[in-house]
């Protein structure tokens, strides 16, 4: 685990190491954004220990690789309204989901065992949180297109974003990191509605961050993460 900004925790795991689960600081305890794959649950539950106890999971999205954890931790979950019916429903590919538009076959193939090996389930949702709400010191906003309900968190204080899969650090079509400093807006395969997905990468552009914190991947951070993540937007 590594601590990524005041309060911030980093848990990476699974394939590549490039799943993530954040931990927030919170009153003694932490708060757990984003619940990786099933396979780091024995990681996500020591390190929230550590940290004080676990106080709540809030997922910045339903999709297998982000709610993986989420049944099997002893917290209540929360999510956004529009994310409820999916992070509640048994299915581990979200019913919008297109994956004959992955260009390169073996990928194609790959994704539909690697999102059910992912998945640890349906996840009873104890509550909602909307754009405006507050999370551990972070401000919720709506990020909607890759995910109907998709959030992220904002800390004005440090420019701190931490967006889930808002922008892709990786090349899902691929398989693999894009090269270090750039981002995408993830490919439309995945997309609930992509053009929303793009206006979401740009809302987020326009914030400024001085850290992008993103569901996979190590952070982005650099001077002018403006303009990288405009050209993201634009990717697809
Ligand atoms: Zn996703």
């Amino acid at each position: 685990m590594e601590k990524v900004a005041d309060g911030v925790w980093l848990l990476r795991g699974d394939m590549r190491r490039a799943m993530n689960v954040y931990f927030l600081e919170d009153e003694g305890g932490v708060v757990q954004f984003d619940a990786g794959t099933k396979s780091m649950t024995r990681k996500a539950r020591a390190a929230a220990e550590r940290l004080g106890g676990l106080r709540r999971i809030v997922l910045g999205h339903a999709h297998a690789d982000h709610r993986g954890t989420a049944s099997r931790l002893e917290a209540p979950v929360f999510c956004h309204p529009d994310e409820v019916a999916d992070a509640e429903s048994d299915a581990a590919i979200a019913p919008y989901m297109d994956l004959s538009q992955l260009p390169v076959a073996p990928v194609r193939w790959l994704y539909p065992l690697l999102l059910r090996r992912w998945d640890g389930g349906p996840v009873k949702i104890a509550g909602t949180v909307s754009e405006g709400d507050e999370v551990a010191g972070f401000r919720v906003l709506h990020f909607p297109g890759h995910a109907p309900g998709l959030i992220g968190l904002w800390r004005e204080s440090d420019r701190l974003a931490i967006v889930s899969d808002v922008v892709y650090l990786v090349d899902s079509a691929r398989l693999r990191p894009l090269p270090e400093g750039e981002a995408s807006v993830p490919h439309p395969a995945w997309a609930w509605d992509h053009a929303k997905a793009k206006e979401s990468v740009r809302k987020l552009a326009a914030l400024e961050p001085a850290a992008v914190c993103a569901g996979h991947e190590r952070p982005l951070r650099g001077e002018n993460l403006r303009e990288v993540l405009e050209r993201a937007a634009e990717r697809y």
